[in-house]
């Protein structure tokens, strides 16, 4: 499960998952990083979840800019969506196109706020993409069996915990400390999990997780390996987020990068 950058074309396939992270900056894009995007793929199913500001740009760098063949959006706020309307473009207007609507699951406002982004309102986008409301359960997505629950964030927000071949990555979306959280996260292989706010200071309530509360899910859960992700690079400090997580969670943990790849 080593972090690799740059290896995508020398990876065989078996029956692992690969996550590859394409922007992990926490709620606007940072300087070397776009918003929440992440590639997850098996038996060479590409699932994209999340689709956040400048991902388009990190798809085509470390992917390819069709390599995708479903999305799941765990919520509407902007810094997960956003490029999914820009997205609409590259499936609708290719040359060689158009192609085929692309499965996207996702809150069931999704329809209206990515024909609004893009700039369309009066017509369908249905030729682009063909939408699957979330709720709490369990169902497939290609080869992965997905089980979504609400978690704690001001608007309609699913954690997400993928699994195939006995292995399984949990996904936390963005989140403040909720049950929900940890039974997606039980005993996950590898847990991917937001970390946007610093210890000690006066953060509001019900809306993200600081580095150590995100250690304390991943040790409550009893997950193999920690990712931190979101982390709002302007206003934090990877340092006291690492240093707060470790303190919290006793097993292999780091920071996500842009064009980080892990196999699961
Ligand atoms: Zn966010
Ligand atoms: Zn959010």
């Amino acid at each position: 499960m080593q972090g690799r950058c740059g290896d995508y074309g020398a990876w065989q396939w078996d029956n692992r998952m690969r996550l590859t992270v394409l922007g992990c900056a926490g709620s606007f894009p940072g300087p070397d990083s776009p918003c929440s995007a992440y590639l997850v793929e098996a038996d060479g199913f590409r699932l994209l979840v999340d689709f956040g500001s400048g991902a388009l740009s990190t798809l085509q760098r470390y992917v390819g800019l069709h390599a995708v063949d479903a999305i799941l959006l765990t919520h509407l706020h902007c810094d997960h969506i956003l490029d999914a309307a820009s997205y609409i473009v590259v499936r609708r207007y290719a040359p060689d196109g158009p192609y085929p609507a692309l499965p996207v699951y996702a809150p069931s406002g999704a329809p209206d706020r990515l024909s609004a982004a893009y700039g369309q309102t009066d017509t369908t986008i249905d030729d682009v993409y063909q939408f699957y409301g979330l709720q709490p359960g369990t169902f497939p997505i290609g080869p992965f069996s997905v089980t979504v629950d609400r978690v704690n964030h001001p608007i309609e927000t699913y954690g997400v915990r993928l699994e195939h071949e006995g292995r399984v990555l949990c996904y936390s979306s963005d989140t403040a400390p909720c049950e929900a959280l940890l039974r997606l996260a039980q005993d996950a292989d590898v847990f991917l999990c937001e970390a946007s706010y610093l210890d000690g200071v006066d953060n509001p309530p019900d809306l993200h997780l600081t580095g150590r509360e995100a250690g304390e899910a991943a040790t409550k859960a009893g997950v193999g390996r920690l990712l931190l992700t979101h982390l709002v690079v302007a206003w934090g400090s990877e340092a006291h987020t690492l240093d707060s997580a470790t303190a919290a969670f006793p097993g292999p943990l780091e920071v996500v990068r842009p064009g980080a790849s892990y196999d699961i």
